[in-house]
């Protein structure tokens, strides 16, 4: 079921981890990817589904008026003369290509708003979903000025299919990441969290189908030092796996060395900061 109302604002003055962004934008709350899955979901802890009165990702709400106060708020960013400056993350507390977008568009109407807009600084696309292909339209026409970050933790279908089990297929990403650069849209590869791997064949897959990565880790990227993830259960989730080992300040070395070895330095970020795209 998901619950539609009329939400007072859609950009989110932002900061944190997010340092070199001006605004968050999330056109729901909740996130149906998150149903018995996404153990490591910071969202988990955060008051918004504290007081949800339902276990994370069975709940999603969505705002139905977020294309129309975006273009309330650019207009008044225009005014004030910050509309070139701003820098939009979508999202960071939701996937904005989750399955209720399919029939609701929001975040396509999104994307419409920014196109019809004029020049503004930067928007990250986040998501984990294949659906994002259904808009390469408009990403492609809004050319530089967009980047899409694309989550995948793992090449390995198993450890998806543990850890993460509703989030599409690996090679259904892959291909997605794939298909995006190719259109000559800016991609990202969000390795983030880094989940059991293998460090030189992942290194291959993403470098062979992304502009740039970015690693991050359960310990590095839970903005506590790792304390939010042990909340979360996260060691013991993964050592009912036998991936014991997976949860210790080096555990992600061997594929970050991978990637720069392949992409670069300069197009393999590390965790809070290897999300702020220039
Ligand atoms: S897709 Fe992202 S926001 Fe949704 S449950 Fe997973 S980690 Fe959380």
């Amino acid at each position: 079921m998901i619950e539609q109302y009329e939400a007072k604002s859609i950009l989110t003055a932002t900061g944190g981890f997010l340092a070199t962004y001006t605004h968050s934008l999330n056109a729901y709350q909740g996130c149906a990817f998150g149903r018995n899955s996404c153990p490591y979901c910071y969202v988990r802890a955060m008051p918004i589904q504290r007081f949800s009165g339902a276990p994370w990702g069975e709940w999603v709400k969505a705002k139905i008026n977020a294309p129309a106060l975006l273009r309330r708020e650019i207009e008044h960013a225009k005014k004030k003369g910050l509309f070139g400056r701003l820098r939009i993350f979508m999202s960071t507390a939701t996937d904005p290509y989750q399955g209720a977008e399919a029939g609701l568009k929001l975040t396509r109407e999104i994307l419409q708003v920014f196109h019809e807009s004029g020049d503004f600084g930067l928007l990250v696309v986040q998501t984990r979903s294949p659906l994002i292909e259904r808009d390469m339209d408009l990403i492609s026409a809004l050319g530089g000025r967009v980047a899409v970050s694309l989550t995948i933790e793992t090449n390995r279908e198993e450890v998806r299919r543990q850890i993460t089990p509703t989030s599409p297929s690996i090679e259904r990403r892959l291909e997605t990441l794939a298909k995006l650069t190719r259109a000559g849209i800016r991609t990202q590869a969000a390795i983030s969290p880094v989940l059991p791997c293998d460090a030189e064949e992942f290194a291959v897959l993403i470098s062979a189908r992304a502009n740039r990565a970015v690693v991050d880790t359960l310990i590095d990227g839970d903005g506590a030092c790792g304390r939010r993830s042990a909340e979360l259960g996260m060691q013991r989730i993964l050592a009912s796996y036998g991936y014991q080992d997976w949860m210790t300040p080096e555990a992600h070395l061997p594929l970050l060395d991978a990637l720069r070895n392949r992409m670069g330095i300069a197009r393999v970020g590390f965790s809070q900061d290897g999300f702020n795209l220039l």
